[in-house]
């Protein structure tokens, strides 16, 4: 367990402005944990520094994330630093955790971006870019790895000038770094206008100098660069400076302030995360630079299906988002974002989309894996409830019962799914207990167990998501599990263009014991594909029971058919069923008669209906895509029945953007690679369902 190294974490920050609730983005190895571990260090939350060479760093607590020396569980932990509470949120980097990286970035309010000194912007950089873009949210940029490099001076150059390039970003250049061949020694802030020197890997080696005499003309050109950037944002501080004027560092700061929070511009910093060189100064950049939740005064809520826009400092309710949930030995934490109002320990508060009332036992800040208590959670703070049963990732929390959701309900798909079991019986139980918690924590990640076969069946958003589901299972909760292939999550419908079938089916038994007698009339047609399936109904006077009374047990019956379809065992969906008529009897008919009449009118008629397959398509995006390759990656798409949308030019590079069946993406990573010589990039989110092919579908049945 962490120790902590000062008293500065029992501060009550009391003033919203002083919070910054931020994340760091990167593409992975740019050096996002070890930036994390820098700024916790230097914060004087731990003693000493892990490196991520050695797997012991501190937010990446999940031993699989050590391992694979990747980030994928965000973990919120909180550092002082000068007069500011700094909520951290670890987001993770890759591809197939979109929706966690989605989410996390909707609570945060800014973001550091991190980019490898040696390689400038990458493909992924320009991913997280785009949804910060997506999401509003003021960045800062850290140039990392400086100690590293050969010429640091070109480098610099060349990596702000990728940024410009590449991300088509305004930057403002506060610092820059010095030293000649042997990596970074030193940082030259242009506002306060004094050069840093460091000296091996330690902090404390660290002094403050005059700017050399050499240099001083580069600091004027470089700051004229800077003032010219931002005096527009503040008119009485541009007329001053236009007079002449002196303006102080407390004026120009306030004048970058506000060019990075209208995320028109960005400030850039840099140094060696590595040697903690430049990250206090990163961390002053984030107190002066990013905003706080004052900054960003209205959200977006969904109530009565319609989108609106609230203010939060006068709301009259308490709004929650609940980001994201760990299961932990002694319970569960679950992470909030606390937008308006306040919830104080042991009190209650309302699931809205579970329609639930929550006992919040205890409240805790995260210094990494080290808990701190707290008393309430007000306007703007980022905590961890301890107590809540039922509440799950992306669910809102609200102090009354209101019909009012922070995120819309995205049904996003689970896509892809593998069959698994125990690899001994007697971890039956622990297997179903673990499903459960992991279906608690991740929302894209679903589990059913098919009684026909009995298979399990665990379902995600991507081949690596399930992956890395099936390592937390072992390592986590102790079981190991054998797993089948991955498998595309087909459906099965009536075709759209199919005509109404009527139905009629008897369901009659008189042998010995007491009989059986239900009778249905039913109309099969296609439906919307979506939509929950409900049995409709036209009936006159009492067909089925007295009062109609055996409807559900017919519904009922129906639901368990369409679990299963004929073509592949793969769920039956888009299909309306009318109950028109039938027959019962006062003695013979029951529930479960009328169960299998519903049951059967549609097993025992398969042939009738018109059925066909339905695949998911994904939205494909190939980035980074050099001329040269330009034509192979197209024909590489098209042959895989993908049909290409949009191409936009980047500069040198392409990026394309497709829709193609899931089915045949299995691989296309390892493709896409060496068609590009390594530096394509591409992201496969879940699009919708359509009809496969008919030659195809013929091919997987007769697999069967
Ligand atoms: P992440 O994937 O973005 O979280 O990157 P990590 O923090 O795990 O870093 C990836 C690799 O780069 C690790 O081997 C780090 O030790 C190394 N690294 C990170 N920051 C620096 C740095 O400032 N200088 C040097 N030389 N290496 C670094």
């Amino acid at each position: 367990m962490l120790e902590s190294e000062n008293n500065k974490d029992n501060r009550d920050v009391n003033h919203l402005s002083e919070i910054r609730n931020i994340g760091i983005a990167a593409h992975i190895d740019a050096g996002k944990t070890t930036t994390t571990e820098s700024i916790l260090y230097l914060a004087g939350k731990i003693h000493k520094v892990g490196k991520v060479h050695d797997g012991n760093t501190v937010t990446d607590f999940d031993p699989q994330e050590r391992e694979r020396g990747i980030t994928i569980f965000s973990a919120a932990t909180t550092v002082f630093w000068k007069d500011s509470s700094i909520n951290l949120v670890d987001t993770p980097g890759h591809i197939d955790f979109t929706m966690e990286v989605e989410r996390c970035l909707r609570v945060l309010d800014g973001a550091i971006v991190v980019i490898d000194g040696k390689e400038g912007v990458e493909a992924q950089t320009e991913t997280v870019w785009n949804q910060a873009d997506k999401y509003e949210i003021p960045r800062i940029i850290f140039i990392n790895k400086m100690d590293g490099v050969d010429n640091v001076e070109n480098r610099f150059i060349a990596c702000y000038k990728s940024l410009e390039e590449k991300l088509h970003a305004k930057i403002l250049i506060v610092q820059f770094p010095i030293g000649e061949y042997q990596g970074i020694e030193g940082i030259i802030d242009l506002i306060e206008k004094k050069a840093h020197y460091f000296q091996g890997d330690r902090e404390e080696n660290y002094q403050t100098k005059e700017i050399p005499a050499n240099l001083q003309e580069k600091v004027q050109t470089y700051r004229q660069e800077l003032l010219e950037k931002v005096i527009a944002y503040d008119e009485k501080l541009g007329l001053k400076y236009l007079e002449g004027k002196h303006l102080s560092s407390q004026e120009i700061k306030s004048l970058i302030r506000k060019a990075v929070l209208s995320r028109e511009y960005f400030a850039v910093f840099c140094g060696s995360a590595y040697k903690h060189v430049g990250v206090k100064l990163l961390l002053d950049g984030v107190v002066d630079y990013l905003p706080s939740p004052l900054d960003r005064s209205k959200i977006t809520i969904f109530s009565d299906q319609q989108e609106k826009e609230i203010s939060l400092s006068d709301y009259p309710v308490t709004l929650g988002l609940a980001f994201k949930i760990v299961a932990l030995p002694f319970g569960k934490l679950t992470y909030v974002r606390v937008y308006c109002g306040k919830i104080p320990a042991n009190s209650y508060i309302y699931n809205v989309n579970r329609n639930k009332k929550e006992r919040v036992s205890r409240l805790v800040q995260m210094h990494a894996n080290k808990q701190e208590k707290v008393s309430e959670a007000k306007m703007g703070d980022i905590v961890a409830l301890i107590g809540l049963e039922y509440t799950k990732t992306g669910d809102t929390l609200c102090s009354e019962k209101k019909d009012i959701l922070l995120e819309s309900i995205s049904f996003a798909e689970p896509v892809i799914s593998l069959a698994i079991e125990p690899k001994t019986k007697q971890d039956e139980d622990k297997l179903n207990k673990s499903l459960e918690s992991l279906a608690q924590e991740d929302p894209t990640f679903h589990y059913v167990y098919n009684k026909d076969t009995r298979q399990r069946i665990i379902s995600g958003m991507g081949e690596l998501h399930l992956e890395v589901l099936v390592e937390r299972l072992k390592r986590e909760f102790g079981v190991e599990v054998n797993t089948g292939k991955p498998q595309v999550a087909y459906r099965e419908t009536i075709k759209s263009t199919a005509k109404l079938v009527e139905i009629e089916y008897f369901h009659k038994k008189q042998t010995g014991g007491a009989g059986q007698h239900a009778k249905v009339k039913l109309e099969f047609e296609p439906d919307e594909i979506g939509k929950d399936f409900k049995l409709e109904t036209r009936l006159r006077g009492e067909a089925v029971g007295k009062g109609n009374c055996y409807v559900p047990a017919v519904e009922e019956g129906l639901l368990r058919a369409f679990s299963a379809g004929p073509l592949l065992n793969c769920p039956v969906v888009g299909v309306k069923v009318t109950l028109t008529g039938g027959d019962y009897h006062e003695v013979d008919s029951s529930d479960l008669a009328f169960k299998l009449a519903g049951y059967y009118a549609f097993k025992e008629n398969t042939e009738k209906f018109n059925l066909t397959l339905l695949e998911p398509i994904m939205k494909l995006e190939v980035s980074n895509i050099h001329e040269n390759y330009y034509g192979t990656v197209l024909a590489s798409i098209t042959s895989k029945r993908g049909i290409v949308e949009g191409i936009e030019k980047k500069k040198e590079t392409y990026l394309l953007k497709a829709k193609i069946p899931l089915s045949e993406t299995f691989g296309y990573s390892t493709t896409l690679r060496s068609l590009t010589e390594g530096r394509g990039t591409h992201s496969l989110q879940f699009s919708h369902y359509q009809e496969v092919p008919s030659h195809i579908i013929e091919e997987l049945v007769g697999k069967k």
